[in-house]
């Protein structure tokens, strides 16, 4: 067995030989003919002639050696529903959901948007749409009518497929009336809007226009669909950046590329096997849902479980108790999801039998060193933090222990992933930087590997100005995140590029001070901006969530322990760090993806509109921000 060092190099100097060897992990009708054509740059296309197919690498190329395993584990919390698909049922399922939207004239390169609560319908009609060749654009259950028609207005669906609710925390919240709200405001209509119907909430049904998904699956139920021949290179979806920063951007991605990334991922990261069972934590609507949830397990013959509901009801034992009932081997969450449980009572994490687990896998946000201490201390397995973007579709940084085994450095998400060409450039030079401990931006050099983001939907350009820029000599892709690399090569990431602030001169990342600032016991999760200040420039501010609030009903006791963060900042990174104010919420406000808004954060505490909201998860947490600052 080769060393990751010698399997990295050769994805990178031997790339076509490199990516021709797991391009064999995935069936192709037609072989391709290139391997990587990157004539016309930054545009990268892989394995251009080739043919394939999504749907039937997740789920018919399965059924001659693995029918009747679980495929598809569907679990809700918040119903009580529970049931397992084989592949055989997944395929009858897949094929029937397939025939409905053909039915519906929808054809290949038509696009599907899907707005769907956490149920195997979705799973189903995406499936469905990689079958059929038509793109879907899959846009989370959690957001309201304006965000959604955004997301009508540049995707263009021929057909829109819906449920009437999804339920959160106990709480049903109905889909219809929003969806027919964000239809409104769009100026594109869908022909047609295919509803599942839980019985959770009363639909009004637009004559013409609405069908219902039992019905219309029913009635073709014995119509085969089998799965079209894509091109490598044709879209299979589009799928909206978090927001955190700005404006979401529509991300769009191959079928070849993509199927091929997946496949290579289950096998060299998440130490996936045919047969056993994976469980990502996140929803459809983010690319984790897509990579994790639907097309990389099934891709590998594994069994997924598709969770609707909270990781804390009915108490926060209830991942792992499904960890030990469908003998989960690979788990993947989010940071923001741990210190959610990092808020409960830790013997949840030792209720249940975890001796299948092979790792749990955390992506999506910075993972603080203590709360991947105080996860592996209570679950003792393996935690293996991961960095990558919806642009990149897989993991960037991480660990391919399927390749060679590595232990975590807490703090860092790891090396390089194979087939990423990454750099360290100095922020305003473009120089490269190569000293360990050298704090630069990360940016990948093209072209980028399969799985990559083509384009930006409907607009190159948008995509070239956007991610693509000219250091000394050559154009690279820029991630707009801050990184440093130690001398074993491990990368920790410091945060986005715009959250970098200057205090007197001196530069510091926002990331380093909440580090230290969530070293403190008291402290559940914390965010740090940069204020605009006449004296200083800037200065950094906290919003802390404390784990214990009962103390802090009282002006002195809320001052003493702001006082005690702030000696904490003193001593780990130097006074100059040092928040000019801590305050104390009981929330931060995040994106639905459990991202924090610190940009939204920062405007309000500058006094200024707070951009884009379309993303967030809570507006009162904003508010409470907001009256903070009141004078
Ligand atoms: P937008 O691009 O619309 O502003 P976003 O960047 O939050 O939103 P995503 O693609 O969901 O959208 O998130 C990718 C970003 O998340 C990365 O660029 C990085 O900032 C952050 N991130 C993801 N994983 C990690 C990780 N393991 N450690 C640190 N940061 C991470
Ligand atoms: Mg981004």
């Amino acid at each position: 067995m080769s060393t990751y060092a010698e399997f990295y190099r050769r994805s990178i100097d031997d790339r076509d030989a490199f990516w021709a060897e797991q391009a064999r992990l995935i069936d192709w009708k037609q072989a391709p003919r290139t391997i990587c054509d990157d004539s016309k740059p930054p545009f990268t296309r892989w394995f251009a002639g080739g043919t394939t197919n999504l749907c039937h690498n997740a789920v018919d190329r399965h059924l001659a050696t693995r029918p009747d395993q679980p495929a598809l584990i569907y679990v809700s919390s918040e119903t009580g529903a529970e049931r397992t698909y084989s592949f055989r049922q997944l395929h009858a399922e897949v094929q029937r959901a397939a025939a409905a939207l053909r039915s519906l004239g929808v054809q290949k390169g038509d696009r599907v948007l899907i707005y769907m609560p956490m149920i195997a319908e979705a799973a189903f009609a995406m499936l469905a749409c990689a079958r059929i060749g038509a793109i879907h654009s899959v846009v989370f259950g959690g957001f309201a009518s304006v965000s959604l028609a955004s997301r009508i207005e540049d995707a263009t669906p021929k057909v829109i497929v819906s449920a009437d609710a999804g339920s959160r925390g106990g709480k049903v919240v109905a889909y219809k009336p929003l969806l027919d709200e964000a239809i409104r405001l769009s100026s594109h209509k869908p022909q047609s809007v295919l509803m599942v119907d839980r019985g959770l909430a009363p639909m009004e049904s637009v004559a013409g226009r609405d069908h219902d998904w039992a019905a219309l699956t029913e009635k073709h139920s014995s119509v085969s669909v089998d799965c079209e021949w894509l091109d490598s290179t044709d879209i299979s979806y589009i799928l909206y950046t978090s927001g955190t920063t700005g404006k979401p951007k529509g991300v769009q991605r191959d079928v070849g590329g993509y199927a091929v990334a997946l496949a290579a991922s289950m096998k060299h990261i998440f130490l996936g096997e045919p047969g056993e069972t994976y469980f990502s934590t996140s929803d459809i609507g983010w690319v984790v849902g897509h990579s994790y949830i639907v097309y990389g397990p099934l891709l590998a013959g594994m069994a997924t479980i598709m969770y609707e509901g909270l990781p804390i009801r009915p108490d926060a034992g209830v991942w792992w108790s499904l960890v030990e009932k469908y003998k989960v081997t690979s788990m993947f969450s989010a940071p923001t999801a741990v210190r959610v449980l990092k808020k409960q009572d830790p013997a949840f994490l030792k209720k249940y039998d975890l001796s299948s687990l092979k790792a749990l896998f955390l992506a999506g946000e910075p993972l603080d060193e203590p709360t991947a201490q105080w996860i592996s201390d209570g679950l003792g397995r393996p935690i293996i933090d991961n960095y990558w973007q919806t642009e990149s579709g897989w993991p960037i940084l991480a660990l391919a222990n399927g390749v060679e085994m590595k232990t975590s450095k807490f703090g860092s998400p790891g090396l390089p992933m194979y087939g990423y060409d990454i750099k360290l450039v100095h922020e305003s030079t473009g120089k490269e930087l190569t000293a360990p401990g050298e704090k630069g931006v990360v940016v990948i050099e093209g072209p980028t590997p399969p799985g990559f983001m083509q384009t930006v939907w409907g607009d190159d350009q948008r995509y070239v100005d956007t991610y693509w820029h000219t250091v000394p000599g050559r154009t690279v892709y820029s991630t707009f995140d801050w990184g440093i690399k130690d001398k074993d090569g491990y990368f920790f990431i410091l945060g986005r590029t715009d959250d970098v602030i200057n205090v007197a001169g001196h530069r510091l990342g926002t990331r380093e001070i909440e580090e230290s600032i969530s070293s403190h016991p008291n402290v559940a999760e914390v965010a740090v901006v940069g204020v605009a200040d006449s004296l200083k420039g800037q200065v950094a501010m906290a919003f802390v969530v404390p784990r214990d609030t009962a103390g802090l009903t009282d002006t002195a006791a809320r001052l003493k322990l702001e006082g005690d963060i702030m000696k904490v900042v003193d001593e780990q990174l130097g006074a100059v760090a040092r928040p000019s104010r801590v305050h104390f919420v009981n929330l931060l406000p995040k994106t639905r993806s459990g991202k924090l808004l610190r940009r939204a954060i920062q405007a309000v505490a500058e006094g200024r509109d707070a951009g884009d909201l379309t993303t967030i998860e809570d507006p009162t947490a904003l508010q409470q921000i907001r009256d903070l600052m009141a004078p």
